[in-house]
């Protein structure tokens, strides 16, 4: 075994954290006063090679690992999630289904400019009445000479009415839910458009929002996969989307960690910094500890992935822990900041907001438990 990461892993971390730090950090709070989403910051990742992590050269990626991916999802969420759920949901979300279910003429078509950062992704298959139930989904797909039409709506999409590529799914026959199929829409097709945009408790500077389709025109190249091969791709993708939540858990319980020492070794009360009490400072290496153990666990299956190994077990263990851990951490770091950590004034308050959601997208984790335990008695 061997737990060092390589020079070329280390320096990646550098430079986004450095790119977070100078770029991104400066108007987080802002933008999530506003909800307001950033395009330039996006187009700078780009720049970075950031926006196409884990895909080879040829599709226009960085030609690197799932670790790597896993590590500027980290630190990106480490100042500011929203835009560590951007990149998450257009790599793995968006990205991946194309990379392992598209032709090469749709890989060169969608992916390279996804990997380019030109274009953003997004993958649209909750709908109003299926959540956990995906494959409860009534949207539909009928086929008409060279093109389907789809009808339907999708709701709590990541990155929607940014992005210019969604991964939507729907039924090929109303009455049969193993006729999913998965399609990739642009944004300016006939019958696409963007519904309502929700105005959420955290993530605020990452949109999230309704997608309908009214007749929507859709070639039929532009089947993803099989026609029935669906659920399995939407399944699939999130087995490796949830590493990116549990990266980003990570990004956002490193964060209020360092946050929370920074400031219990500055802020004196009877007489020292509240850091040497002890009840602080257990307080300060739970967390140390919970974040170390969803990281190993994060990097592990994001390890198994890159080698081509099974990380589907591994991944909802890492998105359970991790998102459990972001929660508990975030929320210790606010009572650590005391009355100011309940003030916008500090960002933990942001950090606690925005943990949240990692307990509840790409499956809640009620879900991961499911997907864990099933996984175990196979
Ligand atoms: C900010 C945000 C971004 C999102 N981004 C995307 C996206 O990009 N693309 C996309 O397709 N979706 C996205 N989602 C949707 C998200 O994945 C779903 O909200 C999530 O899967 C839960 O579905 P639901 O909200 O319908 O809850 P429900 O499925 O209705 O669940 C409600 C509660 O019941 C529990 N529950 C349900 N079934 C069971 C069971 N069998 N056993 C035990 N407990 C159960 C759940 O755990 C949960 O606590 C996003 C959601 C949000 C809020």
């Amino acid at each position: 075994m061997q737990f060092k990461l390589s020079e070329e892993h280390e320096m990646l971390r550098k430079m986004v954290r450095d790119f977070a730090e100078d770029v991104i950090a400066p108007t987080a709070a802002e933008r999530d006063e506003e909800a307001s989403f950033e395009r330039s910051h996006f187009d700078k990742m780009a720049e970075l090679g950031l926006t196409g992590v884990p895909w080879p050269e040829e599709y226009g990626g960085a030609g690197m690992d799932y670790l790597a991916y896993c590590i500027v999802v980290e630190e990106l969420s480490r100042v500011d999630a929203s835009a560590g759920v951007t990149i998450s949901a257009h790599t793995s979300l968006a990205g991946w289904p194309v990379y392992k279910f598209g032709t090469e003429e749709q890989k060169q078509k969608y992916l390279r400019p996804m990997a380019e950062g030109k274009k953003i992704g997004a993958y649209g298959l909750t709908e109003p009445a299926s959540g956990s139930d995906a494959g409860g989904m009534k949207t539909t797909a009928t086929l008409k000479d060279d093109h389907y039409v789809l009808n339907g709506s999708k709701i709590f999409i990541t990155n929607g009415g940014v992005a210019d590529i969604y991964i939507v799914f729907a039924l090929t026959d109303i009455n049969d839910r193993r006729s999913t199929t998965a399609f990739i829409v642009e944004s300016d097709f006939e019958g696409f458009s963007v519904g309502k945009k929700e105005n959420k408790l955290g993530i605020r500077s990452s949109p999230t929002t309704e997608l309908i389709f009214e007749n929507c025109i859709v070639p039929k190249e532009n089947i993803l996969g099989e026609v029935g091969e669906g659920f399995k791709i939407a399944m699939k993708t999130l087995d490796g989307g949830r590493n990116g939540i549990a990266a980003q858990a990570v990004g956002i319980a490193q964060g209020a960690l360092d946050a929370a020492v920074g400031y219990a070794s500055e802020r004196v009360q009877f007489g020292k910094p509240i850091a040497e009490n002890q009840g602080v400072g257990f307080k300060l290496a739970d967390m140390a500890t919970g974040i170390e153990a969803s990281r190993l666990l994060t990097y592990q299956a994001a390890w198994l992935e890159s080698e081509g190994l099974p990380y589907g077990k591994a991944s909802a263990m890492a998105k359970l822990l991790a998102g459990d851990t972001a929660m508990s951490v975030t929320t210790e770091a606010v009572q650590i900041f005391g009355g100011y950590g309940y003030t916008k004034d500090y960002p933990v308050e942001r950090y606690m907001r925005d943990a949240k959601i990692t307990q509840i997208y790409e499956g809640t984790q009620e879900i991961q438990r499911m997907v864990i335990s099933r996984m175990l008695i196979k």
